[in-house]
């Protein structure tokens, strides 16, 4: 078993709502969404219909995921024109928060991968096989070029994310074997493995989100004392050093590279509150205190 707790330091300093603020927001953003879509099927209350790849929301908004949207447009189907407004409205939504806002406040599956990743640290797994990051960028070139090879939009047969939203709507089925093999995946074979080196929605919103405004910011990190936890607890702990420990070499502390998934963990489980919420432009390469 792990015999140290990550953010231990920050619930004894900060408190436990505080240090855990960002996580609550998050679980009640992705689990409200969904209640949102099942309300329909289960209640009769339609205020969503549809799925995640497109939806309509009080017969007013539509919505319709872009990576799903590009993917039909490479089997040559133009989707019909409420379609390409809620590919704008979404593409723009998620260009301006941060793309791969999807995976942390929106994506049912990333539930399922901190699960396997809390149970990892509890059970004290050590270890990992190993795949490089970019992995997850080759199997997205590959399924437009499925796509458009097939005239099928290849990666929605077997897209975790999809099939475990579209079960927890209408019934598992097979769905659970799919989730299942992901959450066992990342909890004994490698660590983040699914959404950090394999899943193309993933690796598709890092794309979409690479010049967002809504950054996290490494803004104290003259007050960091190593604990370590925020590397320790981010999906994509890669994104950290550059920002928080790029002083000497006059990098500036926003955290700019597009894995940033803008979860809020970092900002929760630092006891010196080094990290928060800002934009990419304020970037000062000294963050200094004077003395
Ligand atoms: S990487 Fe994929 S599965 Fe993981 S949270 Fe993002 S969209 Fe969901
Ligand atoms: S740097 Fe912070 S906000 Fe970004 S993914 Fe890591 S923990 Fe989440």
């Amino acid at each position: 078993m792990s015999d140290k707790r990550i953010g231990a330091e920050a619930v004894a300093e900060k408190g436990w709502l505080r240090a855990h603020q960002w996580l609550i927001l998050r679980r009640l953003s992705q689990s409200g969404i969904l209640a949102l879509f099942l309300l329909g099927p289960l209640a009769g209350i339609w205020l969503v219909k549809g799925n995640l790849n497109y939806s309509y929301t009080l017969d007013f908004l539509p919505l319709t995921d872009p990576y799903v949207a590009l993917q039909s447009l490479a089997t040559g189907h133009l989707p019909e024109s409420l379609g390409l407004v809620g590919l704008l409205i979404a593409a723009l939504f998620y260009f301006l928060v941060g793309g791969r806002v999807y995976c942390a406040w929106v994506c049912p599956v990333n539930m399922v991968t901190d699960a396997a990743g809390w149970l990892r640290d509890r059970l004290g797994i050590k270890g990992s096989a190993h795949l490089g990051r970019n992995t997850r960028y080759w199997i997205l070139g590959m399924t437009f070029l499925g796509s458009a090879l097939s005239g099928v939009v290849l990666w929605e047969l077997i897209n975790p994310v999809s099939m475990l939203h579209r079960g927890l709507i209408f019934g598992l089925g097979a769905a659970w074997t799919v989730v299942l093999a992901v959450f066992l995946f990342d909890l004994f074979v490698m660590s983040r493995g699914w959404c950090g080196r394999l899943c193309p929605v993933g690796a598709f919103y890092s794309l979409l989100g690479r010049w967002s405004p809504l950054r996290v910011s490494a803004t104290k990190r003259a007050a960091c004392n190593n604990c370590m936890d925020c590397f320790e607890v981010c999906p994509e702990p890669q994104v950290i050093r550059p920002a928080l420990k790029g002083e000497e070499k006059g990098v500036g502390p926003v955290i700019l590279a597009p894995n940033c998934t803008n979860c809020g963990r970092c900002i929760d489980v630092c006891s010196k509150d080094v990290f928060s919420f800002g934009l990419r432009f304020h970037n000062p390469p000294s963050t200094a205190r004077p003395e």
